[in-house]
């Protein structure tokens, strides 16, 4: 519905800002690139092993083979394991509250392919210097039935006019050549906002926050949650657990930025 509306802002913005960086407004940028010219992008930074197996938290240390972090020790998750590629930090934060809270739809292409390059990358990256290893959670057509972008409550979508997982999740399907279904998640209660919440009031306020829409079936299928930001994963542990009940076979999760 939004596509000709980002293609006319595109085409507004190239001939007020030709090809120019939305970042630093002044090196050179195309509407492929995101209006994120190559400089900016290089504040991206990529997470990289050594990280937990399960919620993927980097952890600033010499660590050579999988762990759970302390986090996950406390936690019951229903998702297998969580990854992000990069740290919600510097540019990709600014860049993830403009796209989503001011429409600057123009950003996505540079969201969409920090998510892909990792999402769709090499499958296990090797630690030479200590010879241990950890899994990417690189996601390939075999291995997964359906990618699922966590629902926006309908009035806030109406609102936003358009769910950014849902959009990223669109770009990550064609890359990775998995379908996407928005249908099956439903979000049934408007949650308060989660940015000023402790980590058990997260967990709390999305507890009862999602459903399966009944006419769909998740039974045996092999799922990934896309999201833009996992913090602490209160919200795509109720949507995996809301999956697991289903009878779904497992639940892996996929975000653009881990915040920390
Ligand atoms: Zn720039
Ligand atoms: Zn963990």
């Amino acid at each position: 519905m939004r596509v000709p509306v980002q293609r006319l802002l595109n085409a507004v913005l190239a001939l007020i800002y030709p090809e120019c960086c939305q970042i630093c407004r002044q090196a050179r940028a195309t509407p492929s690139e995101g209006f994120v010219c190559s400089a900016c992008r290089a504040d991206s930074r990529f997470i990289e092993p050594p990280f937990c197996r399960r919620c993927g938290l980097p952890f600033s240390g010499q660590i050579d083979s999988d762990f759970e972090c302390s986090n996950c020790l406390g936690m019951t998750w229903h998702f297998e394991s969580a990854r992000s590629a990069v740290y919600a930090k510097g540019v990709v934060l600014d860049v993830i509250h403009r796209y989503k809270y001011k429409q600057q739809l123009w950003f996505e292409p540079f969201l969409a392919d920090l998510l892909i390059s990792r999402a769709c990358g090499s499958s296990v990256v090797a630690q030479p210097v200590t010879g241990g290893s950890f899994s990417m959670g690189v996601l390939s057509p075999g291995d997964w039935d359906w990618l699922l972008p966590i629902p926006l409550h309908p009035m806030k979508q109406r609102e936003r006019e358009f769910n950014q997982a849902e959009r990223l999740a669109r770009r990550l399907s064609v890359a990775s050549g998995i379908p996407l279904k928005t249908n099956i998640l439903k979000r049934i209660v408007a949650t308060r906002t989660q940015t000023r919440l402790s980590r058990e009031e997260r967990a709390e306020n999305v507890r009862k926050a999602f459903a399966l829409n009944d006419k769909e079936d998740v039974a045996g299928k092999r799922l990934v949650l896309v999201d833009d930001v996992l913090t602490t994963g209160a919200t795509t542990n109720a949507c995996a657990h809301v999956l697991r009940r289903g009878g779904a076979a497992s639940v892996c999760v996929w975000t653009v930025a881990r915040g920390t």
